[in-house]
Formats: C-alpha cells, structure tokens, sequence
C-alpha cells in the first residue's frame, strides 16, 4: 500500500520574533506537529512545507502528491497568495484532507472552504481548557478518555462563526467560564475538513500526547476516498434514445 503522504504547513514567522515560542519549538511548530504524526503513523510520509519558501511550499506539483494537508497560522494570513488559496481549495474539492489547526480559523483557506467569517471570541490569560469528547465512537477520538485538558492555553469562545459542523467531535471548556466547538468535521466536494482549536504558538501544545493523538487521528480520518476531478461535461449524446420532440 502506498503509504500516506502528509504535508504540514507553518507560518513560521512566531518562531522567529518571540524567543518564548523559539524556545518551545526550536525547529518551528510545523516541525513539533510532524513529529507528532510521524511518531502515531509509522508508515506515513510526513514532510513540511512554511509560507517563507517559492509559492509557500505548495506547488501544483507539491499538492498533487499530498493526501492530507495540516495548516497553522496567525500573524501572517493576508500573506499567503491567492494563487495557493485557489490551488488548495481545488485540492480539497478533489479529495485532499485538510486539518486547520488553532488560529488558523481566520486563514484565507479556511475562510474560503467555509464560506463565512470564521470569528470568535477569545483571550489570553494562561487559562486551564478542558476538551471534552461529544463523540467517542468517532475515529478522531481514538483512544482518547472522555476528556483531556490542557493546563495553559489562549481561551476561545463561542460564537464561532462557522456553519453548523457536519460532525461535531470536541467541546472545549475554559477555566474562565466559556466554552467553544473544538473539534468541527465538514466536507468540501470530496474533501474532508477538520478544525481542531488548541494550539496558541506561546504554549507548549503541539508536545501534548493528547493533542498529537488528535492530529494523527485527524490526518487518518481526512484522507481521500478516491478523487473527484471536477471537469463539468457536456453529456451530449444520452445513455437512452430520446423520444422525438415537437
Ligand atoms: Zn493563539
């Protein structure tokens, strides 16, 4: 079997400015998250692609040898080409997973696929956040208990500007008081879509057992199911004989 090919993209730019995100995440967080997938998916291909490299890491070529895309990004959304945007999306049409990690909520791809504005409430005061499974038969709660927390994260609440889920696989509680749909499933055309919330670039996250759980679990569930190659044709001839008109 062809083993799954695993693309995660970063931002990276965090990294670079705030010596406490460099010192949790010293090769970048895309680098933690694909060690994270490397480690549960032993035989996947886990590469990374960051928004600093020739169209972003995600060439045509690039994209068409990915079965799940994984996106973490914040300060730097309006800096990802258009031209990507368009490109990915195709994908997702085609079949291609997605998973949308954190503040990735308002990047462009993600806006785009769900077609709102994808807002929230939210706030930074190193808060408790207790994720709890609505959906335990789901494959993306795999071997996870009724709940996991994380001792420190940024807060997100609702309302989050999203359509209705398809699936709803986590609920998150915080310390504060609110709580947010922390785990939302969609599909796009024929691709799976997943957005999973913790993950604030100044917490060490990305190490959490629980959380790389999820991630892998995710990028498992999101790959193709065969591939839709929308091409619109014009069936001119019929399958049956039509019956004489006028
Ligand atoms: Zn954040």
């Amino acid at each position: 079997m062809n083993p799954l090919r695993v693309v995660v993209w970063g931002e990276n730019v965090h990294e670079h400015k705030n010596a406490k995100v460099s010192a949790l995440y010293p090769r970048g967080m895309h680098a933690a998250i694909a060690d994270g997938v490397r480690e549960l998916l032993r035989g996947a291909s886990v590469t990374t692609a960051t928004l600093q490299e020739p169209e972003h890491g995600l060439t045509e070529e690039r994209l068409a040898a990915t079965d799940v895309l994984t996106w973490w990004g914040h300060m730097a959304h309006d800096q990802v080409s258009d031209k990507v945007v368009d490109r990915v999306q195709k994908r997702v049409l085609e079949g291609m997973g997605l998973i949308v990690l954190h503040s990735g909520h308002y990047s462009k791809i993600f806006k785009r696929l769900l077609g709102t504005t994808c807002s929230l409430t939210w706030r930074e005061a190193d808060e408790r956040e207790r994720l709890w499974v609505c959906n335990p038969g789901h494959p993306i709660a795999r071997g996870l208990d009724r709940h996991f927390e994380l001792p420190q994260e940024e807060m997100y609440g609702e309302p989050f500007a999203i359509p209705a889920p398809d699936e709803q696989v986590f609920i998150s509680w915080f310390e504060g008081g609110e709580v947010f749909r922390s785990g939302c499933c969609w599909q796009r055309g024929n691709g799976k879509i997943f957005y999973f919330r913790p993950g604030h670039e100044t917490y060490p996250t990305y190490h959490d057992k629980n959380v790389r759980r999820v991630i892998a679990n995710a990028v498992e569930w999101a790959q193709p199911q065969g591939v839709w190659v929308d091409s619109c044709p014009n069936a001119k001839i019929p399958l049956e004989k039509l019956a004489p008109k006028g």
